[in-house]
């Protein structure tokens, strides 16, 4: 059965890492709507262009072209097929209305929506010193989880890079952004009786764990 599923959670809780083991180890295709903004923005396109401006102010892009943007990956065969993961995608109410709407049309259910929890001061900490992969967007950390060689990614030997939005004037604002705008989301899949809590501030392979277990894999 394909797994459909989506992570919720503050910047820098550990969603792209868990999504990248959920895809390894699980099958299921990634959908990090920051990723699809970014690499908009290298190559340069119309969308990438308006993105920009918003991503580096630590603002949401508005509702209407990114649910746009988003709900057109999540009709192609290959999601279709294989399921989703949801990074970074519902980030508002209304992202996750056109989320349900688009989902009910197509008679799928949701597994679960889960929500990875930390205190915000390791966000802060996490987010200071990490460094992605420009290519296969691993994630690696300064202090924590330094790659192998100085600059590039251990598993695709493509540059590493760190993003221009991971400073810390822009990480403050995007969790002021996240309590105003994602925070009710949560609310909204819970009520919704959809919710998993998994405690992020573990290791990630106990995370992993974590969610394998509670979403009865
Ligand atoms: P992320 O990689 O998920 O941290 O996203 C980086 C940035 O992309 C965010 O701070 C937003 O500016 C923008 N972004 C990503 N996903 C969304 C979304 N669902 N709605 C609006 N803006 C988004």
């Amino acid at each position: 059965m394909p797994i459909r599923t989506i992570l919720v959670g503050p910047p820098g809780v550990g969603k792209g890492t868990q999504s990248a083991m959920m895809e390894e180890r699980l099958g299921a295709k990634p959908l990090s709507s920051g990723m699809i903004f970014r690499a908009e923005i290298e190559a340069e396109t119309d969308l990438g262009e308006l993105a920009k401006s918003y991503i580096d102010r630590g603002e949401l892009v508005p509702n209407g072209v990114t649910i746009q943007m988003m709900l057109k990956r999540l009709r192609s065969a290959e999601v279709q097929q294989k399921g989703f993961i949801l990074d970074g995608f519902p980030r508002t109410v209304r992202q996750a209305e056109a989320l349900d709407e688009e989902l009910a049309k197509a008679k799928i259910e949701l597994d679960a929506v889960i929500s990875l929890e930390v205190d915000e001061s390791v966000i802060v900490e996490r987010l200071s010193g990490r460094i992605g992969c420009t290519k296969c967007g691993e994630i690696y950390h300064r202090i924590n989880k330094p790659p192998k060689r100085e600059g590039f990614c251990d598993k695709c030997n493509s540059p590493l890079f760190v993003r221009e939005d991971d400073q810390p004037s822009t990480i403050l604002e995007r969790l002021k952004v996240f309590r105003a705008n994602t925070a009710p989301v949560i609310s909204y899949y819970e009520a919704k009786g959809k919710l998993i809590k998994v405690d992020a501030s573990q290791d990630p392979d106990v995370v992993f764990a974590e969610i394998v277990e509670k979403l009865g894999l």
